[in-house]
């Protein structure tokens, strides 16, 4: 048998990824014809392709390698534990370290009386879960109608059956039957694409009365819980107008739901504090985390409850759990990950020296010709590309055409940037430093610059 290895030519890593290797979220049929970039090694914040290309990953690979790549002690715990203790499972009555001190860990930093951890294997995975703690929680409490789930449009919680139901993303549910039944939606603090001529202010309160007004519709006996992520990471890093959280989590107070923050991307230092409930002034009774909580090196996620929640479920055998549940080569690297963010201090740096500075140079893109806003939140940012500033219109051509077209000459000049419609997102690894700030920066701009270019030579620079 030939050894496929990173010495294989690039070509012929590509025939073998297009014939066998599914991709999500993606065409197969195109990727065939182009072929994938083969990504080969990463350290810091920069990965290798095939060809020897070094690239500036100002995604942090998918929202997650938060203490950036090459983080040999992180190699060293997983081969130790895998040593020591492969694999066991916590399912009858037997536990093990790695799940008892990144438990006892979570608890402590986590905010309020979120003291206790049901853990998956990914974000959509803790949010399939949400779904059947909130309402075995109202019904164990002999409140069985509590049973819908109220959650965002254009707000992603994961793609499986339950997360991508409890997500708002139309690709998503026009696939397999989704959502599933006990979801709604409503509408998203996206003021820049849907404000109209509201000012921010009056259009965050607008959106934030959605809710109640869902809660009246459907019944306050029949809602369970009201889920959202402190700042929407794939659906743009769309920032809500700054009357939209407090709002909200009046609603919250005021109506006996329980309020569930997916903090898979906003988690672990992405916003400068440990969770973005804590930027945004929220007080859940669930966080669901994943990605940045073992920044990627191991697949692990989980849903952290209240004292209250976490009493009302042990009251009963919950029929739930995964076997990879708190995985111990997962939980020691992703406690050691943990020990990283806090012994480097790396929270406290993002948010007093690295979110700032990238902050500044990330609003001076708004000066751009082909820039509506900028905005960011801690290390998670976002460019609305529009043909025109003061309208705030949207391009003529499809949704995403223009910003496919920028993430292309992005990927031409080496830099990692996702587009999400015609938004362009950064989330880099919180380890970023001032250097490789101006270099994200620099590859941005000339990536807006060719994009400019080929809009006017072309003739697309028009509104919709
Ligand atoms: C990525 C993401 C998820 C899903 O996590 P997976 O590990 O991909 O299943 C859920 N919620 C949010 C906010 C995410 O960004």
């Amino acid at each position: 048998m030939t050894r496929i290895t990173n010495h294989l030519p690039t070509a012929e890593l590509q025939r073998l990824d297009a014939a066998h290797h599914m991709h999500p979220f993606s065409t197969q049929a195109d990727l065939a014809k182009r072929g994938a970039r083969v990504i080969t090694r990463a350290k810091g914040c920069f990965l290798t392709d095939s060809e020897g290309e070094e690239i500036l990953d100002a995604m942090a690979g998918l929202w997650c390698v938060n203490v950036g790549y090459g983080r040999e002690e992180l190699v060293q715990v997983a081969a130790a534990q895998m040593r020591e203790l492969p694999y066991y499972n916590t399912f009858f009555m037997t536990t093990h370290v790695p799940a008892i001190a990144l438990s006892a860990k979570l608890a402590e930093l986590a905010p309020g009386d979120l003291n206790h951890v049901f853990y998956s294997c990914s974000g959509s995975e803790a949010n399939d879960t949400n779904i059947r703690l909130v309402r075995t929680y109202w019904a164990t409490k002999g409140q069985p109608s509590k049973f819908t789930i109220i959650s965002r449009k254009n707000g992603y919680h994961g793609s499986t059956m339950g997360g991508g139901s409890l997500g708002g993303m139309a690709g998503i549910h026009s696939q397999g039957g989704l959502p599933i039944p006990g979801i709604h939606h409503i509408g998203q603090p996206d003021w820049w694409s849907e404000g109209g001529d509201m000012s921010p202010e009056d259009f965050g309160l607008m959106r934030a009365r959605e809710l109640e007004q869902a809660i009246d519709e459907i019944g306050e006996d029949n809602v369970a819980a009201f889920i959202a992520e402190p700042v929407q990471g794939a659906g743009g890093v769309i920032v809500a107008p700054n009357t939209y959280w407090p709002e909200v989590s009046r609603i919250c107070r005021e109506r006996n739901i329980l309020l569930i923050a997916d903090e898979v991307i906003c988690g672990f230092g992405r916003t400068g504090n440990w969770f973005g409930s804590q930027t945004l002034g929220i007080t859940p009774d669930i966080m669901t985390v994943a990605k940045g909580l073992s920044s990627g090196y191991q697949p692990i996620g989980g849903s952290i409850v209240s004292d209250e929640i976490a009493e009302v479920i042990g009251s009963i055998e919950f029929n739930h759990g995964y076997t990879y549940h708190a995985h111990p080569v997962a939980a020691a690297v992703a406690l050691e990950n943990l020990r990283i963010l806090e012994e480097e201090q790396i929270v406290t740096r993002v948010r007093e020296h690295t979110a700032p500075l990238l902050k500044a140079k990330w609003e001076s893109l708004a000066d751009h010709p082909l820039v509506g806003e900028a905005k960011i939140v801690g290390m998670m940012g976002s460019i609305a590309l529009t043909p025109d500033k003061a309208s705030r219109a949207a391009f003529a051509s499809d949704p995403g055409t223009v910003g496919y077209i920028c993430r292309e000459f992005c990927f031409g000049t080496n830099l990692v940037m996702r587009h999400v419609g015609d938004r362009m997102i950064i989330s880099p690894p919180l380890v970023i430093s001032d250097e490789e700030i101006d270099l994200l920066i620099a590859r941005a701009r000339h990536a807006l610059d060719q994009t400019y270019d080929k809009l006017k030579a072309e003739g697309m620079l028009k509104a919709a």
